[in-house]
Formats: C-alpha cells, sequence, structure tokens
C-alpha cells in the first residue's frame, strides 16, 4: 500500500525514532509498504519517520549508483535498528533531496565511509563498512531516525535562502507528485 509522506513541517520528522523487536505488529508488510511507497515517488531511500512512525526502519535502493560503482546492482537493503558507530574518509559534497522536502535540493557535505549495524528485514544482524552512494543514502535516511534532516547540515546562509520556501512548507504550500500530508502534532 502506498503511504501518504509526511512532509516538512510535521512533528514525526523532528522526534527520535526507537528500536523494534521482532515481533513489531505486521512488520513485513509495513516494510513492503516502505517500499512500495519510496518507488512510487521515484525515492531512492524512505526511513518511518517519514510516513508517521517513530521507529528505526529505513529501505535503501542505491542501485541508481551502479553505473559508476558496480558492487550498487543489486543494492537493495532494509536496515532495522541500524547504529551508525563510524564515520570516516573525506567530507564529500553531493547533492541531496528529500521526500519530505519536496522540490529542494541542495549540497551537501557528508563523510564518505561509514560502519554500522543493523538487522535486515530477517532480522539477522549485519556489521558492514559503506561508502560512496550507499554511504550517502544511509547517512541521510539514517538523520531521519535521529529527528534530523538534510537542510539541518547546510550553511546558515544556505538556510537563510530556503527561509521563504520552508515557511511555505510548513503552511501547506508546496506540490509534489506523490501522496503526502502535513500532520503538525
Ligand atoms: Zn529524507
Amino acid at each position: 500500500m502506498i503511504l501518504p509522506i509526511y512532509i516538512y513541517g510535521s512533528a514525526v520528522l523532528r522526534k527520535h525514532s526507537e528500536n523494534i523487536t521482532a515481533d513489531y505488529p505486521d512488520l513485513d508488510r509495513f516494510i513492503a509498504d516502505l517500499w512500495e511507497t519510496m518507488y512510487d515517488a521515484d525515492g531512492v531511500g524512505l526511513a518511518a519517520p517519514q510516513v508517521g512512525r517513530n521507529v528505526r526502519i529505513f529501505v535503501v535502493d542505491a542501485t541508481a549508483g551502479a553505473e559508476e560503482d558496480p558492487r550498487l546492482a543489486d543494492f537493495r537493503k532494509t536496515f532495522i535498528n541500524a547504529e551508525i558507530y563510524e564515520r570516516t574518509g573525506e567530507m564529500t559534497p553531493f547533492t541531496e533531496g528529500c521526500l519530505s522536502l519536496p522540490k529542494i535540493n541542495e549540497q551537501v557535505m557528508r563523510p564518505s565511509t561509514i560502519r554500522i549495524r543493523y538487522c535486515d528485514e530477517h532480522f539477522v544482524e549485519h556489521d558492514d563498512l559503506f561508502d560512496g552512494f550507499a554511504a550517502r543514502v544511509i547517512q541521510h535516511e539514517y538523520d531521519h531516525l535521529e529527528a534530523q534532516l538534510f537542510i539541518d547540515h547546510l550553511s546558515p546562509l544556505r538556510r537563510t535562502l530556503l527561509k521563504g520556501k520552508l515557511a511555505a512548507m510548513v503552511k501547506g504550500k508546496y506540490q509534489a507528485d506523490y501522496r503526502c500530508k502535513l500532520v503538525k502534532k
């Protein structure tokens, strides 16, 4: 089922998300809904808070990066209870967008390499190193679990320039070609 994506200004995007247990109700259904919602909106990642739930689950499809990095050819992963415990490598620029902030794209600096512990959709534990495009998308989605958004990483000047657009968005003035909603409480 395609779920509505919560837009900037929604309280759920600014709340810290909690770990889940393997008996989380309808987990398989929820993960399937995340994938369906993400693909419907042409995203490369989607985190549970973006569909209104403060739980530590996100999905990433990094196959768009496969042309430059063949290791990403099958990169479709579900991350449950993830913890990034190391960020290394150079701070690297990349233009990011977010389904919760429609039509805003800004260059964000992030470390190129991460180490992350997480469970997959079968609750099997992993401890992996990712770099490049995969590390970029994972860090963006992980931020959502920590109540952060990519605009939080921008310089004060860039944020000032976005102020009008963001203020409008909070008032419900935004355009998106996918199902979305704004829930302030
Ligand atoms: Zn996002």
